[in-house]
């Protein structure tokens, strides 16, 4: 059973254009629609639901938390979570301390605000097809002009230049101006974009010639999505902060912002703050998603699936002509198309398969990290016969 746009409730804000069924369940990598159809699910909430849906680690973390009736006690008080989750995440990256809200863009909103206080300086620069969020920095430093035109004047002094343009960067990159560099070191929304790790090594020299501060997002591409816990292990370079959302609480809304030492030393109590951010429900289900991608078969499980996925979309790439290319790492692809991608993710739903577009003319698989490599062959299998 299919609705369209015109059947969605009047009551909601017209901001999403939601089609298709309306879902009261799910498990594993599925999505069961009310009249019980189940649509295998490449999307993922788009990259959150990492555990998949009913997971028991989750429902159990939810349940435990519960049990102490605390969810929220405000930033105010201490609470035992969010410390904890705080020490594993620093304890696994480069980072020394760590500031939690509440989603994305909330996250590099505060990683800009924390650049400018330890730079002293005003500038962002970001890269062509970045997508950092839609708050009025963060959507400043991203690249879709439908999506900033409307709402501008946007903040002033962000700077978006040509990724892979070297003397742009050098020209961009202002010792006296510029607080932050940003960069997702696979793009997402971008078209699933993998970022050179000589392109990010040399952002990493640029930053510390010129008193910058190297942002990576990694909010959609970060904790196992690419295969190890954050996607810049694989480049080898180490950013001054980090941005995660998504995954992080399994569901629940949550962010992070993971800081090297230098950068939190130039914060005080009252630079930044949030209600929400890192309470006991959210950050013991965090601490619970957390534990269980870095057990090192779960990685080595993602990384499996992903060269199994690359191969079965490589052979895609053989078979149809409208596919121009795929491109990905981890369970983290994109298949670029030689036209619209939009009523391919329209085919794949009526055939009970769950895709997403990423810019104009690619499908974005994104599906939960627990999906079987049975269900990959068999997702691809349907997309097979959509792109036939
Ligand atoms: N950064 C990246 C790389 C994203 O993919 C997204 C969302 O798609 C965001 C930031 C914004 O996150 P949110 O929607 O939680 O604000």
């Amino acid at each position: 059973m299919t609705t369209t746009a015109s059947d969605v409730s009047q009551a909601l804000l017209g901001v999403y254009a939601r089609v298709g069924p309306v879902f009261t369940a799910g498990e594993g990598a599925e999505l069961i629609a009310e009249d019980g159809t189940r649509y295998l699910d490449f999307v993922a909430g788009i990259a959150v639901n990492a555990l998949g849906y009913d997971s028991a680690v989750i429902r159990s973390a939810i349940t435990q938390a519960l049990e102490s009736g605390l969810i929220h006690t405000s930033n105010l008080y201490r609470t035992a979570p969010g410390e904890q989750l705080a020490e594993e995440l620093v304890a696994r990256s480069f980072a020394d301390r760590v500031f939690f809200c509440n989603s994305g863009a909330e996250a590099n909103e505060a990683a800009f605000k924390f650049a400018r206080r330890w730079s002293r300086k005003t500038g962002i620069v970001a890269f062509s097809g970045s997508f950092h969020g839609r708050l009025f920095a963060s959507l400043a430093a991203t690249d879709r002009p439908d999506y900033r035109k409307p709402f501008e004047p946007l903040v002033p002094g962000v700077e978006i230049i040509p990724l892979g343009d070297r003397a742009a960067a050098a020209r961009a990159i202002d010792a006296e101006r510029t607080a932050a560099v940003i960069i997702e070191p696979l793009q997402g929304e971008g078209g699933v974009r993998p970022v050179r790790a000589d392109w990010l090594a040399f952002l990493r020299d640029l930053c510390d010639e010129r008193h910058v501060a190297l942002i990576f997002d990694e909010v959609q591409c970060g904790l196992g999505r690419t295969g190890t816990l954050f996607a810049y292990e694989q480049a080898g370079v180490t950013p001054d902060m980090l941005t995660l959302a998504k995954p992080l609480a399994g569901g629940l809304p949550m962010g992070a912002v993971l800081v090297n030492e230098a950068i939190a030393m130039s914060l005080k109590p009252g630079d930044h703050a949030t209600t929400f951010g890192g309470g006991p429900l959210v950050a013991s289900v965090a601490l619970a998603v957390l534990r269980t991608i870095v057990e090192p078969d779960f990685l080595a499980g993602v990384q499996a699936k992903g060269d199994l996925l690359g191969r079965l979309l490589a052979a895609l790439v053989a078979r149809r002509s409208r596919v121009r290319e795929v491109r990905g790492r981890g369970l983290m692809w994109g298949i670029e198309l030689a036209e619209p991608a939009g009523p391919f993710v329209g085919a794949a739903r009526d055939r009970h398969l769950l895709v997403v577009s990423a810019g104009p003319n690619v499908l974005r698989l994104v599906p939960p990290l627990i999906i079987s490599e049975a269900e990959l062959e068999r997702g691809v299998g349907i997309l097979d016969e959509v792109l036939a």
